[in-house]
């Protein structure tokens, strides 16, 4: 069950409606937000009684059964999609939102040069590893705190805000001084020691589908942020492993309705990890307008063949201008569906 609170409800009324919960002998999981307080109720019992009792109390508006495991990212708990706002722009919202960028921060000249391009292409985020999650620990684990500083310096220089990945619970504190979405990546998509923490950090987080993970369990790992304090939580497709070889995940292009009908998050696509192929990527963003995804991450390097990591899968700047261009009609009519769905549903 969720039980939210009225507006500004007080502290006299928080505290009733979670002894009458504990009377009816289920567990207050979690209670969030300042100004309206939702209260996460688990465990067995008698739901109907508990419910028609909850509903009575002086300070409840909604007292809900939810029966999705996950709760706060359900549909179930709210019904409309969720907009997340980072460095002025609005994720789940109106605009389809176009992250671009490196897969890693290399040097000065690299992400300044992406970063401007990028943004005069159309992007609204610049994406580029400082902490890299690589396979072999004989590879470029990336500049750490100096890349942090050169992507500000690209933040400074063209106003794009920042998605970059952090990887232990240990840097949170750290890359949330520079980033202003923290991308989790498809191998932490379960350290839920870095999930919990993350649930404090105050800064949205983008959270990536785990290669072998299931779309329930990527809920699950969205309702671990959301319980621990932070509802702004952006999920991504990136394909997962299958037995194809053609491609170095499969994109599984469905999950992004999928997830539109179970969760009120924003779902972005990100065409590069899901082909491992530059040529690939135009036809797959394409994909993820029509699908209904609310936007993109997209690797875009100024020299694809010197990039450190993630090279084959990158576009060149040519590259992401032409598909910047040729994604245009597509967006146009995202556009006007989500619009209509905005209008149905006021
Ligand atoms: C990345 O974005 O460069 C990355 C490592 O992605 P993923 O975690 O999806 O593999
Ligand atoms: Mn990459």
């Amino acid at each position: 069950m969720i039980i939210s609170m009225r507006l500004h409800a007080s502290q006299a009324e928080i505290d009733a409606v979670r002894a009458r919960i504990e009377e009816f002998g289920y567990r207050v999981h979690s209670i969030q937000g300042e100004e309206r307080v939702v209260i996460g109720v688990v465990g067995i019992g008698d739901v109907t009684a508990c419910l028609e009792s909850l509903e009575a109390m002086p300070g409840v508006e909604k007292a809900v059964r939810i029966s999705a495991p996950y709760k706060f990212v359900s549909k179930e708990f709210r019904s409309e999609r969720s907009q997340i706002r980072a460095a002025g722009v609005e994720i789940g919202g109106d605009e389809f939102v176009v992250m671009a960028g490196p897969c890693s921060v290399e040097n000065e000249r690299q992400i300044m040069e992406a970063a401007e391009q990028v943004a005069a292409a159309g992007a609204r985020l610049l994406r580029g590893g400082a902490f890299k999650p690589r396979t072999s620990p004989y590879d470029f684990q990336g500049l750490e705190t100096e890349g942090l500083k050169l992507l500000r310096k690209a933040k400074e220089a063209t106003g794009l805000g920042i998605i970059t990945e952090v990887m232990s619970d240990r840097d949170v504190e750290l890359v949330a001084e520079y980033a202003d979405i923290l991308q989790i990546g498809a191998r932490n998509m379960q350290n839920f020691a870095l999930l919990k923490t993350l649930g404090k950090c105050g800064r949205p987080v983008l959270l990536k589908r785990g290669m072998s993970s299931t779309i329930k369990e990527l809920l699950m790992s969205a309702e671990y942020v959301v319980a621990h304090g932070n509802a702004n939580v952006i999920l991504c497709e990136r394909g997962i492993r299958t037995f194809e070889t053609q491609t170095r995940n499969t994109c599984d292009i469905s999950a992004i309705p999928v997830l539109n009908e179970l969760t009120h998050l924003p779902v972005i696509l990100d065409p590069s990890h899901a082909t491992g192929k530059r040529s690939l990527v135009p036809a797959l963003s394409r994909a993820g307008v029509a699908i209904g995804a609310d936007g993109l991450i997209v690797e875009v390097h100024p020299c694809p063949e010197k990039a450190i990591s993630d090279g084959a899968q990158s576009l060149d700047i040519p590259q992401f201008r032409k598909m910047m261009q040729d994604l245009k009609p597509y967006i146009n009519l995202w556009s006007q569906t989500r619009m209509a769905e905005t209008a149905a549903t006021v």
